[in-house]
């Protein structure tokens, strides 16, 4: 799909040139030979660009004219109307077709009849409208009869075209027309359309003409021009529809290109038995299968075969019934896929026997069968691996990582209630509503999905074993999120019609009310959330990274690496991922990470059993108590860090001192309070009560305002230097130990949140001054870097100043955003879709980098430090490190590498690749 930048400014097509009369508008196809080529797309859009190169290749396509994206960018700048120099131009175009197709426009012997059907640069299916059998009046209808001796389908064709210029140009709504049809059928008794004999048929064009007086005020226009000229402008006007703008706004097709008109010689598939219409693919756009794809209908015409009224039959049985056309539309088909290398989705009429081709595109397809095709071609050798890397949209490949319902199942059920698609797979299980009792459950092994209204850090263990997350608040990068995304975890987010009773202990959800232990069901990739139980299981590629299958076992493993192992040869970038446990350092290994670019230590606070010496650190009003705390907390983090540099086998590992505020590791003040509360009414005394009272202190001491600017990142670090001191003990020990063990390891020690050189001079003195004495005593020396997260805006502006001290940056692209916008992450969800709608954003600035905004911030942070030092190592380790487009403005800027979470590994090594390669493409 598209990606491109949309702007908020552009709403309707603009075109730069003000004085268009020298310009050409109209491109002419036909008679084997078409002034336009696939190249074109931009001025004659996808449709009209593959008609002309269709042409070229002597396919049998009827001949018309494309009235180019220019055109309507003219007709929009000249207050909806058409210049008149186009209009010129496209009477000079419509003589050339009259002579090509040998019939001329309103003639009473031998009628010219067009379609004229829109086409932008992308496809926008069933967007924008199609008009047919135009030219018909009371005098061609007549002469069409004659030529065909085919009286019923004149007037069937004739009342299509009532019906679909009266709803498109003079937008009478369809129901209008129908309800005639259906009271003609009604009176003659008859079911099915094509049981109206001409007389019906004839009544059914009086009662539509009827419609039209009444409705749109005039007569239905007889003259062929007329008609012509009001479907070319509706056409461009319905650029502008509400569906469309829609549409746009979801692939992120910029508004302003505008649409292209072709105005084509109609062929007929509703001529009788011999006749007939069909759509489709020369692979199956689901699995990837190298299989014939389709469905056509006898007897019928364009928009018939999806248009639901009848069944179509799959395509195979043309075989059998129009053999001679189906041979040929193999043999086009085929050729078409081999001219375009890439699966063709097409469509086709024939009349009489004789076939036509009337489009053909890139078919959409399934992340799936994305891989499946990609890898195909290669072994057909019809592309080159380059090229494969090129056809896979990254994000197609989370696809394949997540779980899988059984389609039919999940069908059977109706959709309760629709969230944020936070993170894909398919997620079905017992509802729980506390991490704790998530734990207890899985245990006593059950599925359990765990339903908050919003998570905190120390849910975590529950997150890690539901089989889904879902949550009431929050966008797509709140906590659920992205620990969702990091633990690959099936998660939807912010599905503000759940009511959660956490009391009652009881949600309410689509009309229904769910206890604890009912069933709920999500599927992550769409945000779908059903009541009931379906089963799922681990996709093929986790099931090899997890070592449950083997490799070999896997066709769809083996393709995914394969095309993994392409991007790998030609991207620059370097993968790493974000992991603060070995079980995920492993899984990103697994994937490709070559490297930690950012482990986070204040998660390992969280690990069993350790809260209780985390907060008495915490709770230590003096200097001794707070090490004596920090000495029971060394050896297990020498034991995290321990595993996490082994599984990443000799690769750099990032890890970041201690960020969070330190309340994030205490219970919340109103939790306290009713629990000293409840012990009182009990009359309860002792030691117990006496911690709680400690703790409330404590909490209420540590309240901040705004604890995300608060007293957080670098400025714990420097208030109590010996957590700093703390962390890098562990670091080093780690270090030490693995080195002594041949083992080998690069530790870079990140301190976050640096706005001021002399804040980061401070800590790296700590660190300094700690790893020497472990080396010393430990008498073994390591080679280890220090650096800053490159978070803070001033840091980014000094970032010349700050390079001296640091021998890396890595940027922190969500604190970043945040403090650049002032927008704070965690309450974006509740403006973010007002500003979406109002185009003030195109995208949720957390989810992809403001190239615009925060990406001057990087660029220039970038720049300057490497002034300072020319090889500085630089990177990134926000949630933008995961996403296609911030990947592709990171390769530009010049960084080393991203890192994401391990699950989103392979779509940045894609993502990467093909960075790398529309680099070299502009070089
Ligand atoms: P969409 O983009 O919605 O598919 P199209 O412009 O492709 O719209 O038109 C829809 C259908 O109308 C086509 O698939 C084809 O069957 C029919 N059609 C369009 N132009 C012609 C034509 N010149 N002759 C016969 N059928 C046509
Ligand atoms: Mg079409
Ligand atoms: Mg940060």
């Amino acid at each position: 799909m598209a990606k491109k930048k949309t702007t908020a400014k552009s709403q309707a097509p603009r075109s730069k040139r003000s004085t268009p009369a020298r310009h050409k508008f109209i491109y002419f196809f036909g008679a084997g030979k078409a002034e336009g080529d696939r190249t074109m797309r931009d001025l004659l859009g996808g449709k009209g660009a593959n008609l002309a190169e269709m042409t070229n290749a002597s396919l049998p396509v009827p001949p018309g004219f494309t009235i180019s994206t220019d055109a309507c960018r003219a007709y929009f700048d000249q207050g909806r109307k058409v210049p008149a120099a186009i209009d010129q131009e496209m009477l000079a175009q419509l003589k050339r077709l009259e002579a090509a197709s040998k019939a001329s426009f309103g003639s009473s012997s031998n009628p010219l009849l067009v379609s004229v059907r829109s086409g932008a640069k992308f496809s926008m299916p069933g967007m924008m409208d199609t008009i047919l059998n135009l030219g018909l009046n009371d005098v061609t209808v007549e002469a069409l009869k004659a030529r065909t001796s085919n009286g019923r389908f004149a007037y069937d064709s004739y009342r299509r075209f009532i019906q679909m210029f009266g709803n498109v140009v003079l937008e009478i709504p369809k129901e209008e027309f129908e309800h005639e049809l259906a009271a003609v059928k009604r009176e003659r008794g008859v079911k099915e359309d094509p049981e109206l004999n001409e007389t019906a048929l004839r009544d059914v064009v009086d009662r539509f003409k009827r419609v039209v007086r009444s409705k749109a005020g005039r007569d239905f226009p007889q003259e062929p021009l007329d008609q012509l000229r009001l479907s070319r402008d509706a056409v461009f006007r319905s650029w502008q529809n509400p569906r469309a703008k829609e549409y746009r706004r979801i692939y992120e097709i910029p508004d302003h290109i505008g649409t292209a008109v072709n105005v084509q010689m109609m062929v007929f598939g509703n001529t009788g038995d011999r006749s007939g219409t069909g759509v489709g693919f020369t692979r199956n756009p689901a699995t990837g299968a190298k299989e014939f794809y389709g469905e056509f209908l006898i007897n019928a015409q364009g928009e018939d075969v999806v248009a639901g009224i009848r069944t179509p039959r799959p395509i195979r049985e043309l075989e059998t019934v129009m053999p001679h056309a189906y041979k040929q539309l193999r043999q086009i088909t085929t050729r078409l896929e081999k001219h375009y290398r890439d699966i063709q989705d097409f469509e086709f009429t024939i009349q009489e026997d004789e076939l036509f081709m009337l489009q053909t595109r890139s078919g959409k397809r399934t992340g799936y069968a994305a891989v499946m095709i990609a890898t195909d071609l290669v072994a057909e050798k019809l592309v080159a691996p380059k090229d494969a890397v090129m056809m896979v949209e990254p994000e197609a490949l989370s696809q394949l990582l997540s779980p899988i319902f059984d389609p039919a199942e999940w069908k059977r059920l109706p959709v309760a209630t629709k969230g944020l698609p936070a993170s894909p797979g398919a997620a079905s299980g017992q509802v729980v509503f506390t991490a704790d009792h998530a734990v207890e459950w899985t245990r006593q092994g059950k599925s359990v999905m765990l339903v908050r209204k919003e998570t905190v850090p120390d849910d975590i263990h529950g997150m890690f074993v539901a089989q889904g997350i879902l949550t009431a608040t929050g966008g797509m990068t709140s906590h659920a999120a992205v620990v969702g995304r990091q633990m690959g975890k099936p998660s939807v987010v912010g599905a503000g019609s759940l009511e959660i009773n956490e009391h009652a202990k009881t949600v309410r959800v689509g009309g229904a009310t769910l206890k604890e232990g009912e069933w709920l069901s999500f599927d992550g990739l769409t945000g779908e959330v059903k009541v009931g139980q379906v089963a799922t299981k681990p996709s093929e590629i986790i099931q090899v990274v997890n070592g449950q299958m083997k490799a070999e076992k896997s066709d769809i493993f083996k393709r995914f690496n394969q095309l993994l192992t392409w991007a790998d040869k030609v991207r620059r970038l370097g993968i790493r991922a974000n992991a603060d446990q070995p079980d995920q350092a492993e899984i990103a290994y697994g994937f490709g990470a070559r490297g930690i670019g950012l482990c986070r230590t204040e998660h390992m606070f969280f690990g069993e059993g350790r809260i209780p010496i985390v907060q008495r650190m915490i709770l230590a009003d003096n200097e001794k108590d707070r090490r004596a705390a920090l000495a029971e907390l060394l050896p297990l983090q020498r034991g995290d860090f321990y595993g996490v540099f082994k599984a990443m086998h000799g690769s750099p590992v990032t890890i970041r001192t201690i960020d969070p505020p330190l309340h994030e590791f205490l219970p919340k003040r109103e939790d306290l309070m009713v629990d000293l509360a409840r012990m009182d009414a009990k009359g309860e005394t002792g030691p117990s009560v006496e911690q709680k009272k400690r703790l409330l202190h404590r909490v209420e001491q540590l309240h901040e305002f705004n604890p995300m600017l608060g007293h957080r990142g670098v400025r714990l670090g420097i208030t109590y230097p010996e957590i700093t001191e703390m962390q890098t003990r562990a670091i080093l020990e780690a270090a030490c130990k693995l080195t002594k063990e041949g083992l080998k390891v690069v530790p870079e020690i990140m301190i976050p949140l640096v706005g001021d050189v002399r804040e980061l001079k401070d800590q790296k003195a700590v660190v300094t001054r700690v790893a020497e004495e472990v080396m010393k005593e430990q008498k073994v020396r390591v080679k280890y870097l220090v650096g800053t997260m490159i978070e803070v805006p001033r840091g980014a502006v000094t970032a010349d100043e700050v390079a001296r001290e640091a021998d890396f940056f890595s940027f922190g692209t969500n604190d970043l955003t945040q403090l650049t916008y002032g927008f704070s992450r965690d309450d974006i969800g509740k403006f973010l879709g007002a500003y979406q709608d109002r185009r003030i954003l195109a995208k949720d600035p957390f989810a992809s980098l403001d190239i615009e905004g925060v990406g001057q911030l990087v660029e220039m942070g970038t720049r300057k430090g490497r002034q300072t030092k020319p090889d500085l190592k630089v990177g990134v380790c926000g949630e933008h490190g995961g996403d296609p487009s911030s990947i592709h403005f990171f390769d530009k800027v010049g960084f080393d590498y991203v890192s994401c979470s391990p699950y989103r590994v392979p779509v940045a090594r894609l993502a990467a690749a093909q960075a790398a390669l529309k680099q070299k493409a502009l070089d």
